[in-house]
């Protein structure tokens, strides 16, 4: 079965939005995904058809329904992994993205106005997902973002599979920087080693380059990619082993 995306959302006409042009979009009318977004509404019962109401305690703003958001969600059909974008959740990583992307899909939530009433998330199983330290209007170009990510990563999608694994977070560290011709701009060369058509060489000053440049903007990455790389001693390593019998 071809992943499935499920999106659960009051803005359904903004999908597949930009996931329906380019390599995704092929994809999607090729069957390699699937997509289809759910009207939250739809499931609302009053008669003013209502998915949200005012935050308990005060406040600012409007908090959707848990009730509407349950109703949604149960009439989708199990077996795949839910997610609920929200700036409170873990955030997004390549290995979470892989590892949906291998799987057979996922039901996706996106909030509104100042989010979700928490009883849904105490309710049902649902993975909290935030895709950075800054607040969007809605969830669903959180969404959008985290489905780029696996779709990408689907076989078939995307031409050359084998540009995957150089990539940024790929190996722990960001990728290289990149060039491509004229050889020769406003007096500025590809450097040297690029041209020189030793792989050895490039490889080396690819490699030197992916450090320096994510030890200098990322130290968070380079520290755990550091930590990572650190093997106990031979000595400490047999003990662990010996507790473990
Ligand atoms: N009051 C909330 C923000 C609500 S923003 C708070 O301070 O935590 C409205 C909706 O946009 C959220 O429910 C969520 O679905 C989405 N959203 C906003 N920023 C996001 C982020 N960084 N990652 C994922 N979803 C986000």
């Amino acid at each position: 079965m071809p992943f499935a995306a499920t999106v659960l959302t009051l803005y359904p006409e903004m999908f597949p939005g930009p996931l329906g042009i380019s390599l995704a979009g092929r994809g999607l009318r090729e069957g390699l995904w699937s997509m289809e977004a759910v009207q939250i509404r739809d499931f609302a019962t009053d008669k003013h058809r209502s998915v949200d109401d005012t935050p308990a305690g005060g406040g600012a703003g409007m908090v959707m329904r848990v009730d509407v958001l349950a109703a949604a969600l149960d009439s989708v059909a199990p077996g795949r992994p839910i997610l609920a974008m929200t700036p409170r959740g873990k955030p997004l990583s390549q290995d979470r993205v892989r590892a949906l992307a291998e799987g057979p899909g996922v039901v996706v939530i996106c909030g509104r106005f100042e989010g979700m009433d928490e009883r849904l998330f105490e309710a049902r199983e649902i993975e909290q997902v935030s895709i950075g330290d800054y607040i969007l209007s809605g969830g669903e170009m959180a969404a959008l973002t985290m489905l780029d990510a696996c779709i990408r990563l689907i076989p078939g999608v995307m031409g050359a599979p084998s540009s995957g694994m150089d990539e940024s977070f790929e190996t722990g560290l960001l990728e290289y920087p990149q060039y491509t011709r004229p050889v020769e701009w406003e007096g500025r060369t590809i450097p040297e080693v690029l041209r020189s058509g030793d792989h050895a060489k490039i490889e080396a000053w690819r490699r030197s380059r992916a450090e320096t440049d994510t030890r200098l903007r990322r130290p968070d990455l380079w520290e755990r990619h550091e930590g990572a790389r650190v093997q106990p001693p031979s000595g400490a390593r047999r003990r662990k082993q010996d507790d473990k019998k």
